[in-house]
């Protein structure tokens, strides 16, 4: 981590620390439905208190249009928090002016603090110079543990950077960590393996891996737009074809820069996509008229595995099929599996994230064999984008 400042280069007994932290949970309810991004910043809060730090807990919460509201209030997941934690948490109805002030003032060293969503306040979103003053009163340094709010200017992922001594929280350097490993300075061969619904939200992303990796693996309903631009008909797959061209610019640039991309060379096709529809598996140039690709064929898979076996690391965002419904989330699961094996076996750093791949791995089991598997959603994106992180870059020594 020599490009960032840590928890390493800090002494923060007696010091009171703003710890920006993702708290933004799903909930139904009133109760969390799922506490990840909570357990994983505990070791950055837990840590900082034992250290003897006035720990001060700033995030936001849903997208609350225009001041407090009940709905996006923080105090709803303070009793998760505290009961992750095994430690009592305090509450601020506010993130600045006298009630924060107030609730700082009678901290002890060790002591959690909540405050109230940044995001009542219009100046977290303009990352409003004023606003950035204000949180700052009520720090002596500043850690940020919030890679997935990262990719966002605001006061609070970015602003305060500059204002306090800034450093990263031990989530963070995680994060920095695997994302390093996994694009930045890899171990190659670099493969990728890109999937998930469309071309079109990922058109960055792809043209960037393109770029920097060795091998690009392209499935899901997004290799149908690539498979209607290099002219094999695709039924009534889901495809974009007005982005045909898109898709040939990738391939002739993949092309230029030696990057081998592997499409698939047979699919699993349904005419309805429900579970247990009645399938077949063709070859890519005998795909029916009527039939809908739903996932990649065996073969296909065998290709893609191969693939895997010949890098040394992996990044992977997206599944290869429609995984939600079985059995459409054979390729993806068999594809996850290989990786998680060549992991544990210490052939592969395999490095994933984005929203439904998070879902798609822990659906193949496999969650825990990965290398690292980000929770962020669009922060991990712009990442694979080339994209600079306002969050991070803020963090730089
Ligand atoms: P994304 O959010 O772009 O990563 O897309 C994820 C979604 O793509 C999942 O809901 C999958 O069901 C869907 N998907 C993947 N492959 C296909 C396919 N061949 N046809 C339709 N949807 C697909």
């Amino acid at each position: 981590m020599g490009a960032f400042h840590t928890l390493d280069d800090v002494d923060v007994k007696g010091k009171r620390v703003l710890v920006r932290v993702d708290l933004n949970v799903p909930m139904e309810n009133g109760r969390v439905t799922d506490a990840t991004r909570i357990e994983r910043v505990v070791p950055t809060l837990q840590e900082l208190s034992s250290k003897g730090a006035k720990v001060i807990i700033l995030a936001h919460f849903g997208r609350p249009k225009g001041g407090p509201d009940p709905k996006y209030s923080l105090q709803q997941v303070v009793p998760t928090v505290a009961g992750i934690l095994r430690h009592p948490e305090a509450f601020a109805a506010d993130c600045i002016g006298p009630k924060a002030e107030e609730a700082v003032a009678a901290m002890k060293e060790g002591d959690f603090l909540v405050l109230e969503n940044t995001r009542f306040y219009p100046g977290e979103e303009k990352n409003d110079p004023e606003f950035i003053k204000e949180l700052a009163k009520n720090g002596d340094i500043f850690v940020n543990d919030a890679f997935s709010a990262a990719h966002r200017a605001h006061a609070s992922t970015e602003g305060l950077a500059h204002l306090l001594p800034a450093y990263a929280g031990r989530c963070m350097e995680q994060e920095l960590d695997a994302l390093t490993k996994g694009l930045e300075a890899p171990k190659r061969p670099l493969i990728a393996v890109v999937g998930g619904a469309k071309v079109s939200t990922k058109i960055d992303l792809l043209e960037n891996l393109v770029d920097k990796v060795d091998a690009l693996v392209i499935g899901g309903g997004m290799a149908n737009t690539f498979l209607h631009a290099t002219d094999f008909a695709v039924g009534k797959s889901l495809a974009e074809h007005d982005l045909a061209p898109t898709a040939q610019k990738i391939l002739q640039k993949a092309r230029e820069k030696g990057c081998a991309v592997i499409l698939p060379v047979d699919a699993v096709v349904a005419n309805e996509f429900k579970p247990g529809a009645e399938h077949f598996t063709y070859g890519i140039d005998a795909i029916p008229a009527d039939g809908m690709i739903l996932d990649v064929g065996a073969q296909s898979i065998a290709r893609i595995n191969a693939a895997i076996n010949e890098a040394a690391t992996l990044v992977w965002n997206g599944p290869l099929g429609a995984f939600e419904v079985e059995p459409f989330d054979r390729g993806t699961v068999e594809a996850a599996r290989h990786a998680g094996e060549r992991t544990r076996e210490g052939k592969l750093v395999s490095v994933a994230g984005g929203g439904d791949t998070v879902a798609a791995l822990n659906h193949a089991g496999v969650a825990d064999q990965f290398t690292y598997i980000s929770t962020a959603g669009g922060a991990f994106l712009e990442w694979m984008e080339g994209k600079e992180l306002p969050g991070v870059e803020a963090l730089r020594r």
